[in-house]
Order: C-alpha cells, then sequence, then structure tokens
C-alpha cells in the first residue's frame, strides 16, 4: 500500500468507529447527534463532496462523487445519519480496494518486464564507471558483469557468457553468447563478463522499444473499453434525472389523489437508487481486466499493442503464415553446389556470399555462414535487394545476380532446373549463368503442433504463403498440416492473397498474418491483426505488427489466442454480472424492497467481485 492508500484506510478507520460510538450512545439533543454524525461525515467524505462541487462548477457535473453527494447528503436531510456515513464509508472502502488492484497489477506488470537498465559501464583506465544508457553514442564498448543486465543491444567483442533471456521472450532456457554474437538489451548476463560493441542507441535498443510498447498499449483502447465510456457518459444523467422523477412524481401523483404525498418514502427510496445505480465497478474491473490480459501474455513473451489487439484475437478465425523465418527455421544448409563449365564450386559460393553480404534475408545469411570466412565489403557496390526474387550487386566490377528462377526469367538468363528437392539460389555474372547452390530449411520443432493448437483453438483455415518455389512450399505444407499453401508470391502477390482472403470471410471473422517482418511487413499492416516472429532485432516488424511474439515459437500463436479468449471471458462476464445485479437493485429499490444498507452492500460487493474477477486475467 502506498502513502495515499494508508491516509485513506486510517479515515476510513477513525470515521467506522466514531460512527459505532455515536450509534451506541444515546445522544437526546437532535441538534448536537446531528453535529456529532457530521464529524465521521466529512472525514470520509470531505473529498467527494470537493470533487462533486468542482465537477459541477467545471460543467461535468454528473459522475460517482455527484451520485455519492446527493445520497448521502440527502440521507442526512432526512435524518437517516447512520446511513449517509455508512454510504460514504463503504464507498471508500470500495475505492481504496479498487486502486490497491490496480495498483497492483501494475506491480506486477512492471516486475514481469524488468527489463531496464539502470546503467552502462565503461571501461576508463582499468577501472568501470556506470553511466546513464542514454548517453552512450553507437559504436562504444560496454563491459556487462555477470548478473546484470545488457543495455544497450550490440555485438559481443571478447568474452562469454550465458544469457537469460526469460524476462524478454518467456524462454527460460539460457543462451550461449560468444565473439561476434549479437546481443539484445534486456537479457541479463548470469555468468562471464561480456565486452560488448554497441550498434544502436539507448533509445532504439530493443529494451527500449518494448518499454514504449507495453506502456503504450492502454493508449489503444478496445471497443469494450470505449463502450463503457460512453455508457458512463449517458448512463448516470439518466439515472439522476430517473432517481429526481422517482423523488417527484409518485408523491405529486398522490396529492392530485387526494392521498397524503408520501414525501420521506419516495425520497429515500429516490437516493438508495442512486446508491445503487454507480457504474463504478463496470468502470473499472473492464481496462483492469485487459490490463492483466496484456500484462499476462507479456510474461509469456507476448507483446500486445493495445487491448483493441486483444479482443481482435479473440475473434480471429484465419491465420495465414510466411513460411521462410516464421514456419520454418529460416537458417539454410547447402545440400548441393553445381557451378557451369569454367566455374569451380568455391568460386560459385564466394561470389553469392559477396552479392548478399548486405542483406539481411535468411537465405543471404545462411550462405554468408555456408562462405565461412570474413567478408571484404569494399569488393561489392551497388547492392540492389528485388524483395521476392534475390540480390544484384557489383562484385569486383562484374555486374553479379542471386536469386531464384524469377530473377533469372527476369534477367532473360536461360538456367539449369536442380533434379533435387530444395530451395534454388541461382548465380549468374555479366549475363551468363553461372550455376546454382541448393539450399533447404527445416521446420521449427514446435511448427507442426502450432498448427494443430490453431485449429484446436478454433480457427477455421491456416494458409502459408511464400515466395519460395513450389515444390518445397508443397513438401513443407504437407509436413506442417497446413489447410492451403501458395507459392512463388511476391510481396506484392501475398498482399493479393490476404486481400481475397479478407473479402471471403465473414464481417465478425478476423484474419491475423504472421510474419519475420522480412519481405512481408505491407502484408503484417494489411491483416485485420498481423504478428511478428522472433522480431527481436527486426525494427521494422515491431513498427508494423499489433502483436509480437519475442522469441521465435510459432506455438505462441495459439497461446496469445486462449489469453485473449480468457481476458475477453473475463470481461463479458463483468459486464453482464454488474448490470444484471444493477438492474435488480434499482427495481427493488423503486418499488421499495432494497433499502440503503442493501443498496451500499450491492455496490461495494459486485465492485469487489468484479476487480476480483478482472485480476484473474493477469494469470491466464
Ligand atoms: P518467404 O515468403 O518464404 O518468407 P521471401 O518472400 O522472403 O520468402 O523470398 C521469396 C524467395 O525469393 C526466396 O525463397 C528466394 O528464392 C528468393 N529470395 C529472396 N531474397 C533473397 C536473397 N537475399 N537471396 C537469394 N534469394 C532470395
Ligand atoms: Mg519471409
Amino acid at each position: 500500500m502506498n502513502r495515499k492508500q494508508k491516509k485513506v484506510l486510517i479515515r476510513i478507520l477513525i470515521a467506522a468507529v466514531l460512527t459505532l460510538v455515536f450509534y451506541i450512545v444515546p445522544v437526546e439533543n437532535s441538534f448536537l447527534r446531528l453535529a456529532l454524525f457530521l464529524i465521521p461525515y466529512l472525514i470520509i467524505g470531505y473529498d467527494i463532496l470537493k470533487k462533486a462541487v468542482l465537477g459541477i462548477v467545471h460543467g461535468e457535473v454528473f459522475d460517482e462523487n455527484f451520485l455519492m453527494a446527493v445520497a448521502t447528503v440527502g440521507a442526512i436531510l432526512l435524518g437517516e445519519y447512520m446511513e449517509g456515513v455508512a454510504v460514504m464509508l463503504f464507498y471508500q472502502l470500495g475505492e481504496l480496494f479498487q486502486s490497491y488492484a490496480v495498483g497492483k497489477s501494475r506491480r506486477n506488470i512492471s516486475q514481469l518486464m524488468d527489463i531496464r537498465p539502470d546503467y552502462a559501464n565503461l571501461e576508463k583506465d582499468g577501472k568501470l564507471e556506470q553511466v546513464d544508457p542514454d548517453e552512450v553514442p553507437v559504436g562504444t564498448l560496454i563491459v556487462v558483469q555477470p548478473g546484470e543486465k545488457v543495455p544497450i543491444d550490440g555485438v559481443v567483442v571478447s568474452g562469454t557468457a550465458s544469457l537469460n533471456t526469460s524476462a524478454l521472450t518467456g524462454e527460460s532456457l539460457p543462451r550461449e553468447v560468444g565473439e561476434g554474437d549479437e546481443v539484445i538489451s534486456g537479457c541479463v548476463d548470469m555468468s562471464g563478463v561480456l565486452h560488448i560493441q554497441t550498434t544502436k542507441a539507448f533509445g532504439e535498443s530493443t529494451v527500449s522499444k518494448i518499454l514504449e510498447l507495453v506502456e503504450n498499449s492502454s493508449m489503444k483502447k478496445s471497443r469494450s473499453e470505449n463502450f463503457i465510456t460512453r455508457f458512463a457518459r449517458y448512463y448516470t444523467p439518466v439515472v439522476c434525472y430517473g432517481a429526481l422523477a422517482l423523488a417527484v412524481l409518485p408523491p405529486v401523483a398522490n396529492l392530485l389523489m387526494g392521498r397524503p404525498a408520501d414525501w420521506v418514502q419516495w425520497i429515500t427510496r429516490s437516493l438508495t437508487t442512486l446508491v445503487i445505480s454507480c457504474p463504478c465497478a463496470l468502470v473499472i474491473s473492464i481496462p483492469l481486466s485487459f490490463f492483466g490480459g496484456i500484462g499476462g501474455a507479456s510474461a509469456k513473451g507476448i507483446l500486445v499493442k493495445g487491448s483493441v489487439y486483444l479482443e481482435e484475437l479473440a475473434q480471429t478465425k484465419y491465420v495465414v503464415c510466411d513460411k521462410t523465418g516464421t514456419l520454418t527455421k529460416g537458417v539454410f544448409q547447402v545440400t548441393q553446389i553445381q557451378a557451369a563449365e569454367a566455374v569451380a564450386e568455391e568460386e560459385l559460393l564466394e561470389l553469392a556470399a559477396y552479392v548478399e553480404s548486405y542483406s539481411n534475408h535468411p537465405i543471404s545469411k545462411s550462405l554468408k555462414e555456408a562462405y565461412g570466412r570474413e567478408l571484404d565489403r569494399e569488393r561489392v557496390r551497388e547492392v540492389e535487394e528485388i524483395s521476392g526474387c534475390g540480390v544484384q550487386a557489383y562484385v569486383d566490377g562484374k555486374r553479379a545476380a542471386v536469386g531464384n528462377r524469377k530473377l533469372m526469367e527476369r534477367l532473360e538468363i536461360p538456367y539449369m532446373a536442380p533434379q533435387k528437392v530444395g530451395t534454388e539460389v541461382h548465380v549468374a555474372v555479366d549475363g551468363v549463368y553461372a550455376g546454382y547452390i541448393l539450399i533447404s530449411d527445416v521446420p521449427k520443432p514446435d511448427a507442426a503442433k502450432a498448427v494443430a493448437d490453431l485449429k484446436a483453438a478454433g480457427v477455421k483455415q491456416v494458409v502459408m504463403l511464400t515466395g519460395d518455389a513450389r515444390n518445397v512450399a508443397d513438401a513443407a505444407a504437407e509436413e506442417l498440416g497446413v489447410d492451403v499453401v501458395k507459392s512463388e508470391l511476391l510481396p506484392a502477390d501475398k498482399v493479393l492473397e490476404v486481400e481475397k482472403l479478407l473479402a471471403a470471410k465473414g464481417a465478425k471473422e478476423k484474419l491475423a498474418f504472421v510474419g519475420d517482418g522480412i519481405n512481408d511487413a505491407p502484408v503484417l499492416s494489411r491483416a485485420d491483426l498481423g504478428i511478428a516472429m522472433g522480431a527481436l532485432g527486426s525494427d521494422a516488424a515491431i513498427e508494423a505488427a499489433d502483436i509480437v511474439l519475442m522469441d521465435d515459437d510459432p506455438a505462441k500463436i495459439a497461446m496469445a489466442m486462449n489469453i485473449s479468449r480468457r481476458t475477453l471471458r473475463i470481461v463479458h462476464q463483468n459486464i453482464v454480472f454488474a448490470l444484471a445485479v444493477k438492474f435488480a437493485c434499482l427495481l427493488l429499490g423503486a418499488v421499495g424492497f432494497v433499502n440503503m444498507w442493501w443498496a451500499i452492500f450491492a455496490d461495494v460487493g459486485v465492485m469487489i467481485l468484479a476487480v476480483l474477477n478482472a485480476t484473474r486475467a493477469l494469470r491466464s
């Protein structure tokens, strides 16, 4: 509990004790009795009264402060001092509980996301100096010791260590890194000392990006939240006018019909309905549920950029996946090198690696890996990457092209057709065919299960789109069990395919696209819901996607879907439950079956139950 909450608790206790004492000790003088009860009333209610008055002054009359102020002042005017004080007491108790619950789930999330580094170590004259990570320029050498967080993204220059990435990815297995490996900020060094050369500024580093994303996630409101805000705006005034009507109309009708007016009874009923109708349970519990759902997801390495996306995920019926890097590892092994006459195999691989030297595509990384030697980037000029086809560049002054059949056809260069199945990388130099390299990728270990899980979670169709060759795509589709596969697509074709699916699906059904952000950013933003895989590294994907899966695990898609369903279920439970109890009490209150005591318990009780229910979302 923080200081503010403790202060409220003390006020509640003092007011409760005083009220009880004045209730037990009989005071004959009615004036003195009123004065005595006003003490606990003001102790517990002064801030509510102040807010209600300020609301009226600012023209925002109808809020829950106003409801409480009118109800309690009314009760006191009618001589029901106990009730007046008690309503304030329980209202404050409810508010306290709610602010405690919100604070607690906020703390939970920040604990889960405990990745913000406090400092970076610079080595100066053999001594370590701690500086603000914000002030470290790109390219600086920083030192990370065991137990410390990696503050900024970079490359290991010397040292080895195992890194705990669980706060980022939800993955409990440590990752071993050594010289030359890229490390991302937010991981915790568990063993050795690392010297890291930073490749990004702190503000651009993974850790800042992620924190920014989590902090902003509450801004993108879901439809349920917007519904509640709008609802409260109309609901409260309606209730107030209704209560006014209830206080005035029946007595006036009585008078007209020549019966006693019964003012006190009707005004009491009217005040009771005011207490009952306070909408706080709904207003607080719904954002709290989404907050919990987003927090629970981030603990599993699933970043949701806003509650609206959680809502859409629950309605997702079509999942479209990219192949390379999403369902497959994107780590290609060379299975065959076939050089044309007058070209050496070694030369072919070298050429390919050089042309690919600036590309981030999984194929390019694998070719560089296979070549295995340091690249002299000076030898490469005018690199031109053609999405979905390959790369062209000048190497040692010669125009070289590396890519698939589409690229060769585009350049009108005849090529050899390999016998074996695999992803083909054809190479040409100065318009003359030089041979091909056959590479093959393997599905991620969890990919087939991920597809099955999606089906089990109620997804109607899992579609795989890929720019890879037909035979490779079909083989992978068979192995993974996807429903539909479309191959040899350019990035623009992928958008067209997604648009076709979007047009065919029902209005309430959503379509999610899952990709790795390489060559598929346009589709990520075109789909109802863009999910980026293994985006720790690809900034484009973090920006374009609505949901980011921090490790490469495709099984997280179904997991995220289940979390979203659970969160929405909780939200709906709360809406239905709170409204049902409210309306029932309102009706009973209007006809006099519910007195103010019941009204208080109904209000606070519903709120506490709704908030408790909401906090379940965090543990999904
Ligand atoms: P996917 O849809 O499987 O993710 P991409 O759209 O990224 O694949 O690429 C489609 C195809 O284009 C690849 O299978 C490959 O044949 C070719 N290609 C794309 N980029 C490159 C590259 N940098 N080097 C060689 N081939 C490439
Ligand atoms: Mg791809």
